[in-house]
């Protein structure tokens, strides 16, 4: 079966090429990107400067890829809301949105289900169905910013999924998000978080973007890393931070370190010290996470007391430190867990 072209993912210049295969005149492309990425518009049936034939032809030709909404959570502490959302083939996928005084950003999955096996995460559970496409990855964005009817500033991938497990996928939605004929989210407003594949750190670094890249280390030695995220047998600890090291040189972006401080696993004053150390004199900060206990999962968060000597501890020695405000707490916040849920209703 050959499967027909699936506009939403194609760039000003492949579209136009498209268009003008089907006999069309090269400005066409300019207004259908317009009514994809900019009026969000779920159907061609909305284009409305498009003559109804060409409107036929193009429901005829292409695939235009639209989410559809399969449930959603509002979190009645902070407004944080928490959507499933339905791909074609009838994947799931989770979105979150979170309203800053800054800005509203929305939380994006890059992948339906992981591979990466971290011991910790929700997401790993059911294995890795498939790669989301640029497309897929933008209608998250879309869906949630037509509903709400409000501006998205920032967008994080930090949902389901390794995004440096689908590079070009990713690549292409980075570029396509921050395109100034689109949605024009700047890249200093794009943050990207991976669990390390170390090869594709340096990749990124290339393509010199001005992208925030995250880097989930979550423990400061490589035996305990390891045990938690089994990417790391792959890639070691000192191969990442080197690649992170080498990110900050190339694009001039600081590097945030993710840290989720589960009780009894990697909190304790020596894991902050080595921390400390392993990091020291890089230009970086360090985002720590109260673990989120996942029902399939036997960790839990550190309590408060020893996750503030943690951060103090860091503090004295001299790495800068945020602590993630826990938002949507009472709804199935952590990562993959309101997906978990879904799939676990079907059985
Ligand atoms: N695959 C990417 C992005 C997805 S996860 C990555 O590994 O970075 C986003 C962040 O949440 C990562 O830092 C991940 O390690 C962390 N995380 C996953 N499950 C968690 C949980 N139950 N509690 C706290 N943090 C979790």
């Amino acid at each position: 079966m050959i499967e027909k072209p699936e506009i939403k993912s194609m760039n000003l210049t492949e579209l136009t090429e498209f268009v003008v295969g089907l006999g069309e005149k090269p400005f066409r492309a300019k207004q259908i990107y317009q009514w994809m990425h900019q009026k969000l518009v779920e159907s061609i049936d909305e284009m409305t400067n498009l003559s109804i034939g060409f409107r036929e032809t193009l429901k005829q030709e292409c695939v235009y890829t639209v989410l559809k909404q399969a449930d959603a959570q509002t979190s009645a502490l902070d407004g944080t809301k928490k959507y499933l959302f339905l791909l074609e083939d009838g994947n799931v996928v989770e979105s979150v949105l979170m309203r800053y005084k800054y800005g509203n950003s929305v939380c994006i999955s890059s992948q339906a289900g992981c591979r990466m096996g971290c011991k910790f995460c929700a997401s790993a559970i059911g294995g890795l169905k498939r790669n989301l496409l640029p497309s897929e990855m933008l209608e998250q964005v879309y869906r949630i910013q037509k509903e709400t009817g409000e501006r998205v500033s920032n967008v994080v991938v930090m949902g389901t999924g390794e995004p440096l497990d689908n590079y070009d996928n990713l690549l292409r939605f980075l570029t396509l998000i921050s395109d100034e004929r689109g949605l024009n989210i700047g890249q200093r407003n794009l943050t990207v978080s991976t669990c390390g594949i170390a090869p594709n750190i340096h990749k990124l670094a290339e393509e010199k973007l001005q992208i925030t890249l995250a880097l989930s280390l979550h423990a400061s030695s490589q035996a305990k890393r390891k045990e938690l995220m089994p990417i790391a047998a792959e890639y070691d600890i000192y191969e990442v931070i080197g690649a992170c090291q080498s990110y900050f040189e190339q694009t001039g972006r600081r590097i945030t370190f993710e840290y989720s401080l589960a009780a009894g696993v990697n909190d304790t004053q020596e894991d902050a010290n080595d921390l400390a150390e392993l990091i020291s004199g890089m230009n970086c900060h360090v985002n720590l996470i109260p673990m989120n206990p996942v029902r399939e999962r036997d960790y839990t968060a550190t309590d408060q007391a020893s996750a503030n000597a943690f951060r103090q501890k860091l503090e004295q020695k001299g790495i800068t430190v945020t602590v993630r405000r826990e938002l949507g707490r009472d709804i199935d916040a952590a990562c993959g867990q309101l997906r978990r849920r879904h799939l676990g209703n079907e059985g």
